[in-house]
């Protein structure tokens, strides 16, 4: 098990200036190189002795990988920008309200300061047994203590589950999702584009990761396209402090709407599986219904398929709340 102490390991520490330094460093090492954003899932690991990697690749220096800008109809995040810078930009403000308010609503001020985007969608989940460097299944053994009668598992899924039970800690993550946002991969071959949607895997499909990003790959952009722009949109989170805390469940959605009749929505739950989790049947389910009725059908089956832990039958109710809230209309203006 892993021994919390107050100095990190040693590692070799790159500093990559351009993006194309970067590439070639991260396929160069490989497994043994571990990406570094704003440091504040990383760090913590590496004091922990849950990840000792050989090599840190440092990407602050890559310019092309921060900032805020139009391409074309797109609008185009890198991941290195700052979930404050993401919280604040006047265009995300203006198009994509969802994501602005998404990522505001993380942690607290000095993290959202530091953290990352990319490292926000890239950071691994927050299972204490897990981090604590328990032989769960997630790393390699053969045992889900968290999904036991007296394991800790307020906090663990209630969908999706197959042998782990984390779920996905990322706040932007559903928001990314709702509003089909693709993602950018690099890696110095060339690069991928994927949906938002694809990126994220749960343990069905690989339980020792939750993203697609295989060693020597870099997240390269997060593109918004135009579809939902401007469109009304929902987010809540539920967490145990008003700041600071990861989210019990959150829920993000965006809407079209004609007069009281809701023509079509995208409503996506966060910290209830290992990857953000979208309602597409009942999206389908309430599109061309009087909104009222929407939501409420919508509340009502919301999480059917849900199979709680011992300890997080409220996520059940929390989760039903939140989306038939969202499409009630709780947007913002
Ligand atoms: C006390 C505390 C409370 C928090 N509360 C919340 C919360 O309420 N909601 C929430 O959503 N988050 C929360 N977080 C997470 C935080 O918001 C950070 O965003 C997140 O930990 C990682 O961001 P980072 O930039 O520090 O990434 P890092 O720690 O540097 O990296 C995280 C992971 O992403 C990978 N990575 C980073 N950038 C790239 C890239 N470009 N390409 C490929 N891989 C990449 C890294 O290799 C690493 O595996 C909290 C963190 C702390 C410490």
């Amino acid at each position: 098990m892993a021994t919390v102490r107050d100095s990190m390991p040693s590692f070799d520490l790159y500093q990559p200036a351009d993006l194309d330094a970067a590439l070639a460093l991260a396929g160069r090492l490989g497994p043994d190189g571990w990406l570094l954003a704003g440091g504040l899932d990383s760090l913590e690991r590496f004091k922990d002795r849950h990840k000792t990697p050989k090599a840190v690749i440092d990407l602050g220096g890559v310019a092309e990988l921060a900032g805020i800008r139009a391409d074309g109809d797109d609008l185009v995040l890198g991941p290195m920008t700052t979930l404050t810078d993401v919280a604040r930009h006047p265009l995300v403000r203006e198009r994509f309200g969802l994501l602005a308010r998404a990522a505001g609503e993380v942690a607290s001020p000095q993290i959202r300061n530091q953290g990352t985007l990319g490292g926000n969608i890239a950071q691994d989940t927050r299972c204490w047994y897990y981090r604590a460097g328990w032989t769960c299944y997630r790393a390699g053994g053969n045992l889900c203590y968290a999904d036991t009668p007296q394991g800790r598992n307020r906090e663990h899924a209630i969908l999706g589950a197959s042998r782990c039970v984390a779920v996905s800690p990322s706040d932007t993550a559903p928001a990314l999702v709702a509003l089909e946002a693709r993602l950018v991969i690099r890696n110095a071959a060339g690069r991928r584009e994927v949906a938002a949607e694809d990126f994220f895997v749960g343990p069905d499909r690989d339980i020792t990761r939750l993203t697609i990003l295989k060693p020597g790959e870099v997240l390269g952009e997060i593109r918004l396209p135009p579809a939902w722009a401007g469109a009304p949109w929902a987010f809540e989170k539920v967490r145990d402090r008003p700041v600071w805390d990861f989210a019990l469940v959150n829920c993000a959605a965006v809407l079209r709407t004609t007069g009281d009749r809701l023509d079509k929505a995208r409503v996506v739950l966060g910290a209830v599986a290992a990857r953000p989790w979208r309602l597409a049947a009942i999206e389908a389910a309430v599109a061309g219904r009087p909104r009222a009725e929407a939501a409420a059908l919508a509340g009502r089956l919301a999480v059917a398929e849900a199979r709680p832990l011992s300890h997080n039958g409220y996520k059940v109710t929390l989760a039903q709340n939140l989306v038939f809230r969202a499409i009630a209309g709780k947007e913002a203006a």
